[in-house]
């Protein structure tokens, strides 16, 4: 089928073609109403329906693929593997189901995990929608302070948690940030289920902390837990944005919506086949994970690879020795994931049987088309990229493969998927802008099925946040740049979140740049591994643009003439490639940069270091020592970098 025709329905008759997707999902009443649309900015899916998230991810998978495979956990971090047939997992579900019901859980009620990548986290995130529960899922060993925020903000009644998670071999307790959190946190939960793995002795709370295999073994092997039907617009979970430029925000998801909507984005971007094998390289503290480790795969009666640990650990051939071993057809990773393997040798890669893999996917940040060029020269399989975020639960932008096979445009994450009706603005008139002109990155009401529904407990946050931007019209504001060509292929420029100050945008003497072509520009030069820029505030020039650059022979960082000569050199490439004002004021040279866990880059936090400013909130950062680099390399190197102007 031709995509602009399937596209163009989905926005003209959004309920027709809703209707049609809705049959990939069992439901145990069918629905009165696709949409009602009745309160806008406000979308209920599939209003009178009654169906559940546990149900469809496992439950009618028994019959039909009882013995497949269903979840796979490989963990580098204790060397353990382990396989769950859906039978399996449907017990080990029920299991959950009892103790979490034994301590109380009924539907409506929010069920807080802080967990490692292992499979009790993924249990209990099905045994708490099959109760008909939401659970709020805070990414393993996040900060005391931002984990008590959210269990204030949740008001969870049970905590599941584990002693310990370990990153690159190292063991990192849970337990200590946890307790830590309910002694900080205003609403103190109740329970705390504890899935002792060994790692990390603790004492446990008396008369609050329960031990899973205790609880497990008074619900007997086999208790039978059936799903909770709910409304179709019952809430499933919420999930907290990465917090990557702010204040956490509740991103409250639906079941219904969020069910067709995933099942429907399997079939058209990522083409998995059930039965076939899916591997996302997140974590179930993100919205990938949620998406595309645990209910995507499971709805569409995949096997999905759940794996704990890091792309480099033992080595860099990790990632491809677990698609060699489990034969994965499709693969989800992020951009900065490649960067990284992109640094060692393709052996790495190339040992491996690669031959079972038909895609690999790419999100969560820019995909500059080096990286992009790397990925598909080495694995010579289509990469493809896709736009999201944590509010729309499912891509915005990519490639419907599915469909139709429309050219990839490398830089550009695709067109606009199903029921999105995208459009760029002009971020101070409203108005459209033409083709190759910047804008910010829209989407009409309504937003099709499976975004957020609202804030959690704060619907107008939820419309101050993401409906007020252009007045008077009901468009959603991804708070993202972006430029369309005219075929419909949209590029995202960066982050839009703070005009005049935001991180993605730099305002240079009256131009604007984007870090994002000054990125790409850099990166072009052959001794640039990484780079990231930021504005840093100018007296004159309002803003400077300052580039702090990872490069390829890091050996040579030491030699200052080296460093000089290579300074120049960028500043040239930049000045040649797009302009005089673009040319950075400032080239710093460190071993890393600092990115959250999930893989993007903290520029808010580097540009506040480079303006003498608090770093902000650092929890999620992935390797804390990386801002240490930033500091060292603007103490030592402020001096030689100026001279070379
Ligand atoms: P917060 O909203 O709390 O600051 P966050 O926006 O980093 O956190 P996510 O929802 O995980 O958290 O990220 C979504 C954002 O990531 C998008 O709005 C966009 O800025 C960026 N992004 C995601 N995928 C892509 C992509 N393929 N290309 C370019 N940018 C992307
Ligand atoms: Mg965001």
């Amino acid at each position: 089928m031709r995509y602009a025709e399937y596209y163009r329905r989905s926005i003209e008759q959004p309920e027709a073609f809703w209707a049609e997707q809705a049959v990939l999902i069992d439901w145990h009443r069918p629905w009165d109403q696709v949409l009602d649309g009745s309160r806008p900015p406000f979308t209920r899916w599939f209003v009178g329906g009654e169906t559940n998230l546990c149900h469809n991810a496992v439950d009618r998978h028994v019959l039909v693929r009882g013995n497949q495979p269903a979840l796979v956990w490989e963990s580098t971090e204790v060397d353990q593997s382990r396989i769950y047939t859906y039978v399996d997992l449907h017990r080990e579900v029920q299991r959950m189901a009892a103790v979490l019901a034994g301590q109380g859980v009924s539907q409506g009620d929010r069920v807080l995990l802080y967990m490692p990548m292992i499979p009790e986290a993924v249990f209990a995130m099905l045994a708490s929608v099959r109760l008909g529960a939401i659970h709020v899922v805070v990414f393993g060993g996040s900060a005391a302070a931002s984990l008590s925020t959210r269990i204030d903000d949740a008001r969870p009644k049970v905590v599941v948690s584990s002693d310990a998670g370990s990153r690159a071999g190292k063991i990192v307790p849970y337990k200590p940030l946890l307790d830590e959190a309910i002694e900080r946190a205003a609403h103190k939960p109740p329970s705390v289920v504890m899935v002792d793995r060994g790692l990390h002795a603790f004492k446990p709370v008396a008369g609050r902390d329960v031990d899973y295999v205790k609880a497990c073994a008074q619900a007997g092997d086999h208790p039978v837990v059936p799903c909770v039907w709910v409304d179709s617009t019952h809430p499933s979970y919420i999930l907290y944005t990465s917090g990557t430029t702010g204040k956490p925000k509740g991103v409250q998801r639906d079941t219904g919506g969020y069910a067709v909507a995933l099942a429907a984005s399997m079939r058209d971007i990522f083409c998995g086949k059930p039965g076939g094998v899916y591997f996302s390289t997140s974590d179930i503290g993100w919205v990938v994970g949620h998406s595309y480790i645990v209910y995507g795969p499971l709805l569409h009666g995949m096997t999905t690879l759940m794996y704990e640990g890091t792309s480099l650990h033992p080595d860099a051939g990790t990632f491809w020795r677990l698609v060699e071993k489990h034969r994965v057809n499709v693969m989800f990773s992020s951009p900065a994931a490649i960067r990284v393997l992109k640094r060692y040798d393709l052996e790495f890669m190339r040992r491996h049987d690669l031959s079972s893999l038909e895609r690999l996917f790419l999100a969560g940040e820019p995909l500059d088309e080096p990286t992009l060029r790397w990925a598909e020269d080495a694995l010579r399989k289509p990469v493809m990229d896709n736009y999201w975020q944590t509010e729309t639960g499912w891509p915005i932008l990519g490639i419907p493969s599915g469909v139709e096979a429309l050219k990839a445009n490398p830089g550009s994450p695709g067109v606009a998927m199903p029921g999105y009706d995208v459009r760029l603005l002009h971020e101070t008139t409203g108005a459209p802008v033409p083709v190759g002109v910047n804008g910010v990155v829209t989407i009409r009401w309504p937003l099709p099925p499976g975004c957020i529904q609202t804030v959690w407990g704060d619907d107008e946050r939820f419309v101050a946040t993401y409906w007020n931007s252009v007045p008077g019209q009901q468009v959603y504001s991804t708070s993202d740049w972006g430029v369309v060509d005219a075929r419909g292929y949209v590029t995202i420029l960066g982050r839009a979140d703070t005009p005049g100050r935001a991180n993605d945008v730099i305002y240079v003497a009256g131009h604007r740049l984007y870090t994002r072509n000054l990125e790409e520009s850099l990166s072009s030069h052959p001794a640039v591994a990484e780079v990231a820029v930021v504005g840093v505030a100018d007296a004159v020039k309002g803003q400077a643009v300052v580039a702090f650059v990872v490069p390829r022979d890091l050996a040579r960082t030491g030699d200052a003439g080296w460093r000089t000569g290579l300074e120049a050199d960028l500043k040239q490439t930049v000045q040649a490639q797009l302009c005089a004002a673009a040319r950075p004021e400032r080239v710093y040279f460190v071993g890393r940069l600092p990115r959250t866990q999930s893989g993007k880059l903290l520029r808010r936090s580097i540009q506040a270091l480079c303006e003498h400013r608090d770093p902000g909130d650092l929890t999620t950062l992935e390797d804390p020592l990386a801002l240490t680099h930033i500091r060292d390399a603007l103490a030592q190197q402020g001096e030689q970098a100026t001279t070379a102007g």
